[in-house]
């Protein structure tokens, strides 16, 4: 039988090798990151255009699984609070989408500026920021570009190769493997206040 879609508060045994493989694409990601940005010279510092305020979508369980990991090693005042900020992030989100108007709502795990679970955070809050292309097929590359504050600051340097399709591939495969493990069915789609209201504190 497939399980359901939420496991915010599922207990799924034996799910360690795949959170182990997580990390280890995670700090792939990390590395390459780091270079185009000592190729461009390029960091946050002093950023006023916080990219957490993004609606960032996630799309894999075992990044929400790890993300709820990071959540469940905060103190319980802590988890109470962001259960709270998730909860009024979507209603605001909601209230702001039927008007038709754009949502930029600070992250429920930002606290000053920073992300509270900043070795959990998923793969698109590592690779956003610096321009970056994907291979769809041989001769078809899709390039896209750095965030607002790049290309203030870096606009006229030169192209640094940063391919995020190796990421995606390891990413969709260790995704496949993970809920051929668990029986979970379907995709997601989530932003981190989605998966933060449906923690059970
Ligand atoms: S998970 Fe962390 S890095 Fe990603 S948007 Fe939220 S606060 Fe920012």
């Amino acid at each position: 039988m497939k399980l359901s879609a939420n496991i915010a508060n599922l207990i799924i045994p034996d799910y360690a090798p795949f959170l182990e493989q997580l990390q280890a694409n995670y700090a792939a990601m990390d590395r390459q990151y780091d270079q185009a940005a000592a190729h461009y010279r390029f960091d946050c510092h002093a950023c006023t255009d916080n990219c957490c305020r993004t609606r960032f979508y996630h799309f894999t369980y075992v990044e929400y699984l790890y993300i709820m990991e990071g959540v469940r090693a905060l103190r319980p005042d802590r988890q109470f609070e962001i259960k709270s900020r998730a909860l009024e992030i979507s209603r605001k989100t909601a209230a702001l989408d039927k008007q038709g108007k754009p949502v930029r709502l600070m992250c429920p795990l930002n606290f000053e500026k920073l992300c509270i679970l900043y070795p959990y955070r998923p793969m698109i809050c590592r690779l956003h920021g610096i321009p970056h292309e994907l291979r769809k097929s041989a001769n078809n590359r899709i390039y896209g570009g750095g965030c607002e504050t790049f290309d203030r600051r870096c606009r006229a340097k030169n192209y640094f190769t940063f391919d995020r399709t190796p990421f995606y591939i390891l990413m969709a495969a260790l995704e496949n493997q993970f809920k051929q493990a668990t029986g979970i069915a379907g995709k997601i789609r989530m932003t981190i206040a989605e998966m933060l209201v449906g923690l059970h504190i």
